[in-house]
């Protein structure tokens, strides 16, 4: 965790992404080239950066029609934890994102008592999540999406475009959080608000201690602080890829997109051919656009590199969404929320099992080459739950170390770490992609027959048939494609298949 710090819930990097933390001062100091005076956070600010308006657009530009954070609060009473009492709780989560309260839920549904941590436990959660609307069917949640779109369109070049024919939503977060708070307050959770700083551990149960003072007591803990993987310990080299995205909620003008579609990439260049500097960049190291177009005048834009190592720096990330913006006509009127988004893809799991229990960012359940992770979460909740529930019951009489190794086991068992080494091959490929290169991988990825795309994106294809999902995109190569995946996939595949090898049950 020394290479991460964690800033208002976003993740910086001390190098190249420096410049998070002083959002103004550092972004500001390009004039705008507007005729318009822009106001910092004015809703009615006006860009003028379409075509033929300004010789060279900055980022500035954009930021400074970004609201100050808006930090909006769900309306709930929260039953609170009395420290006074100083009950032992059979669960303890640190953490209550989309992973933490999935747990916390499920395990005080069975009659379990459990304390739910947060520092911020009513604030609803600031990412913008995006989903295949399938996974979320499949678990009930339809009605936690807002919106819906009947395909998705994936733009490889200028001359070459694919349909997805796969429904995608947005998760409606506000509607999950409540639901999922509502259910936790009437099977009895209670709520702390503070940060967890430390946790000691006897046989049977654990102390946690808080920044606020106090210590609450739990039979399990479980760790779910997302990529800041504050509990849960690892012992070997942490070097994952990263997916770095600048993301806004903007009213615009208009925009090109087909609002029965989102945009799952968009990686044309064409937006770079008067920037050989920014163009050169961009082969080398590609971004594309995501773009989940709600009406004619309001859209989620998304500049995205899927994986690199070290990642991108936001500014170079800014920078060519505002190009891209420019030449595609994309006049915005006012910014509603922005997102910067870190994510850590890949690298080892941490130490199989340990006596902290985790969940979500903090047990390496991001998907390694594509950075999903909230609909593979939200499915693994009732596994570890059931573990939880199941090993603290009266029949097993499990506790301490031998109880967490249990549920290690069902979260982590050895069909799901083989499925995640495949993946980690998949992003060590990635890697190694230039734009070219990346636009003939997606080019035969999505002619692969659905039932493959999609087992891949949504992690349900186990290693027999990712070995099958990998010959077919091979064969659906071009020969290009085919010569590139042999000399850059050869080192990872010779490290995938070692670490298949002393990976055992
Ligand atoms: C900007 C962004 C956009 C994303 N978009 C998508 C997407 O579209 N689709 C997708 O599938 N995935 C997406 N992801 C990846 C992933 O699904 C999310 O990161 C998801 O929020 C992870 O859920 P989580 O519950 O594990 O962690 P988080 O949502 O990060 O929640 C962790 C919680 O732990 C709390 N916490 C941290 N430290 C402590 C501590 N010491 N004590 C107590 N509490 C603590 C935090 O306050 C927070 O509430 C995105 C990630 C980011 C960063």
């Amino acid at each position: 965790m020394d290479t991460l710090l964690i800033i208002h819930n976003k993740l910086q990097f001390p190098h190249p992404c420096s410049s998070f933390t002083d959002k103004v001062g550092v972004f500001s100091y390009l004039k705008p080239c507007t005729q318009e005076n822009v106001k910092l956070g004015s809703r009615r600010s006006y860009a003028r950066w379409g075509r033929g308006v300004c010789a060279k657009v900055s980022s500035s530009e954009l930021l400074e029609l970004v609201p100050e954070t808006k930090k909006e609060n769900l309306e709930f009473e929260l039953p609170m934890y009395d420290p006074s009492k100083s009950i032992v709780m059979d669960l303890a989560v640190v953490g209550g994102g989309p992973a933490g309260l999935a747990v916390a839920q499920q395990v005080s549904e069975a009659g379990l008592s459990v304390c739910s941590i947060d520092p911020f436990p009513k604030l609803i959660w600031p990412n913008n999540y995006g989903v295949w609307v399938d996974e979320f069917e499949a678990m009930d949640l339809l009605d936690c999406l807002d919106t819906t779109w009947s395909g998705a369109t994936v733009f490889i070049n200028d001359n070459s475009t694919k349909d997805l024919g796969r429904p995608y939503g947005r998760v409606n977060r506000k509607q999950l959080k409540s639901k999922m708070m509502q259910k936790c307050i009437s099977n009895g959770v209670k709520f702390h608000q503070a940060k967890v700083i430390k946790v000691i551990h006897e046989e049977s149960k654990s102390y946690l201690i808080c920044n606020d003072g106090v210590t609450i007591q739990a039979s399990v803990v479980l760790d779910a602080t997302g990529f800041s993987r504050s509990l849960v310990q690892y012992d070997k080299v942490y070097n994952p890829g990263y997916q770095v995205a600048y993301g806004i909620l903007a009213e615009v003008e208009e925009h090109p997109f087909d609002v029965n579609k989102m945009v799952f990439m968009d990686w044309r260049d064409s937006h770079l051919i008067n920037n050989p500097e920014l163009k050169e960049k961009n082969s080398r190291l590609p971004t594309f656009l995501y773009a989940m177009p709600f009406s004619k005048n309001r859209i989620f834009l998304e500049e995205t590199s899927l994986v690199a190592r070290p990642g991108l720096a936001m500014d170079d990330i800014q920078e060519r969404m505002v190009a891209r913006l420019k030449h595609l006509g994309i006049k915005i009127t006012s910014i509603e929320e922005d997102e910067r988004c870190v994510i850590p893809m890949g690298g080892p799991l941490p130490i199989l099992p340990q006596r902290v229990v985790g969940i979500g960012g903090t047990a390496g359940m991001v998907h390694p080459s594509t950075g999903y992770m909230v609909a593979r979460t939200l499915a693994a909740a009732p596994v570890v739950a059931n573990a939880i529930v199941k090993y603290l019951g009266s029949e097993t009489n499990l506790m301490g170390n031998e109880l967490s190794a249990e549920v290690w086991k069902d979260l982590w068992p050895i069909e799901r770490r083989r499925q995640r080494e495949f993946f980690c091959f998949g992003m060590d490929v990635l890697l190694k992609l230039d734009l070219p290169a990346t636009r003939r991988f997606f080019d035969a990825f999505f002619d692969l027959e659905p039932r493959y795309w999609h087992g891949f994106l949504s992690s349900r294809l186990y290693l027999p048939e990712l070995l099958v999902f990998g010959l077919s995109l091979f064969s659906h190569a071009s020969n290009t494609s085919r010569l590139e995946i042999m000399a850059k996939g050869t080192l990872p595949l010779v490290n995938m298949i070692n670490n298949l090898l002393n990976d055992r049950e």
